[in-house]
């Protein structure tokens, strides 16, 4: 059969943009098609402009820390508050610095020599592409599904008020207050950016603890400094209805009726309740490619799915749902199948972080799962506050915690909570990865002063409160 093309990506996200570079770079004809921005998620509506926002919520906090070390403002007792924000010069400036990765993306493809399509892509069959612009097919050997995911939203009446995380990042003003809807990572990061800017913030979650998978510590410790920051959460609740109220656009305009029998009114309400595989009238049924319950594309090891021809990665498979994954993922199959040098990538001890405020940085498992998995385990922590707060007067406290194999001493999880706790974990994820064992951090020598150091001088195992008073 003649080929168009030896690979047709469809998706120019985290995945397909680095599956289609590399195929190319190994001397494949590629193209690709994306029907939105080339970046995808993460850089157009996901963690490059979150994390921007993060910057500027957190200077509401430094600006108070400012004041123990002698910066005053101007304005009554200098503490910030008078410090002006403007949240269209941030979205503009945002909206930049986007505009700026777009164009450095699309080169990349471009000195790859991959074809950029814009349009959406359906598949039609194991090798054919309809490009729903113009309407025409194309062939190509391989066809690679990176259409990412797109979040969930409920069916409730008057859910059309609400917004997700992709209208969070073009609000054209802030409401004074937000009802943040989930317990997730999203949800934690978007109260901790509304709160940061000054939004009176209410996280709603339907479970009894955020972060659910998360280490037991991070949850509660993470649970008490942001509602010592003024997030109000409630949880045990989920909306069941959504009222207009009319009124100004930045006052209470909404009611929203939860299951518990409360309501509450807000300026705004915003869903981050997971994310669906982005699997609709996608096609994948006309070349019989097998979905998993979610709607998520059922992939092997090496990303490929049940039909030869049609492989798949990133969030439309539903593995771990990260830019670096989605990456690896697609860098693995371009050298598998186009550079004669197979691999897969490997979805073990994944660094993660919530940039909620404080912030959080995890690797490995978490002390339940660890106990479930390893029988005997050894628990070392400490919660202090770090040194910059001293002056500054900020009642908060750092987590460290090491989460050790009593038998082997083999680190199987860090989790912090505190300023620069993703910093400090990819750093010691090198270790955790290189099988590192207890007695390798204690032979480290601290660097001092400095919070990660504390990862370094746990010497006491954390005995449970019970059995210290016995
Ligand atoms: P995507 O990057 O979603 O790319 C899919 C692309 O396919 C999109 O551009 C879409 O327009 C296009 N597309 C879809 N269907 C078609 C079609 N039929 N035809 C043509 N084009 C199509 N991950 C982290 O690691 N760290 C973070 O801090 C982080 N923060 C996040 C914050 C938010 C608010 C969100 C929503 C996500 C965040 N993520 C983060 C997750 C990360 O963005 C995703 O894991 C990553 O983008 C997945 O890459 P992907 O290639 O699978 O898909």
């Amino acid at each position: 059969m003649a080929y168009d093309y030896d690979l047709f990506v469809i998706g120019a996200g985290s995945g397909g943009v680095r599956a289609a570079r590399i195929a190319a770079n190994h001397g494949a004809k590629v193209a690709v098609a994306e029907e939105y921005r080339v970046g995808g998620t993460c850089v157009i509506r996901g963690c490059v402009p979150k994390k921007l926002l993060v910057y500027a919520a957190r200077f509401h906090g430094e600006f108070e820390d400012a004041k123990g070390f002698g910066w005053t403002f101007p304005g009554a007792d200098g503490g910030g508050e008078d410090a002006a924000f403007s949240w269209p010069t941030l979205i503009a400036n945002k909206d930049k610095e986007i505009d700026r990765l777009e164009k450095a993306y699309r080169g990349n493809l471009e000195r790859s020599k991959v074809e950029v399509l814009a349009t959406r892509a359906v598949i039609e069959g194991p090798n054919t592409v309809r490009l729903l612009k113009d309407s025409r097919t194309v062939k190509a050997k391989y066809i690679l599904v990176a259409t990412g995911g797109w979040p969930y939203l409920p069916t409730l009446p008057g859910i059309e008020h609400a917004i997700s995380s992709n209208e969070a990042f073009h609000l054209p003003h802030l409401p004074t207050s937000i009802a943040v809807v989930g317990g997730g990572y999203i949800a934690l990061e978007f109260a901790s950016i509304f709160n940061g800017l000054g939004v009176q913030t209410t996280l709603l979650y339907r479970g009894e603890k955020i972060l659910r998978g998360f280490d037991e510590d991070l949850r509660d410790d993470l649970t008490a400094a942001i509602t010592k920051r003024g997030i109000k959460i409630v949880t045990g609740a989920t909306p069941t209805g959504i009222e207009g109220l009319g009124g100004a656009s930045s006052a209470k305009t909404l009611r929203v009726r939860l299951s518990n029998g409360m309501s509450l009114e807000t300026g705004g309400i915003m869903y981050a309740t997971g994310r669906d595989p982005n699997t609709k009238n996608l096609g994948l049924d006309k070349a019989g490619v097998a979905l998993g319950t979610k709607g998520e594309i059922k992939v092997d090891s090496h990303s490929c799915t049940n039909v030869p021809s049609i492989y798949a990665v990133g969030d439309v498979t539903d593995r771990v749902n990260l830019t670096p994954v989605a990456i690896r993922e697609g860098h693995a199959f371009a050298d598998t199948v186009f550079g004669k040098a197979p691999w897969s990538a490997d979805h073990s001890l994944v660094p993660t972080a919530v940039f909620s405020e404080p912030e959080i940085g995890t690797v490995g498992l978490p002390e339940a799962e660890a106990r479930a998995q390893h029988g005997a385990i050894d628990i070392y922590k400490t919660r202090f506050r770090p040194m910059k707060y001293t002056l500054s007067g900020r009642d908060e406290r750092m987590l460290m915690k090491l989460v050790v194999d009593a038998a082997t001493q083999k680190v199987l999880g860090c989790h912090i909570l505190g300023p620069d706790a993703a910093e400090m974990v990819q750093i010691a994820a090198i270790a955790i990865r290189m099988g590192a064992t207890k007695i390798d951090f204690d032979r480290t020598m601290a660097l001092h002063p400095s919070a990660a150091e504390e990862l370094v001088t746990l010497r006491d195992k954390w005995v449970p409160p019970a059995t210290a008073a016995e």
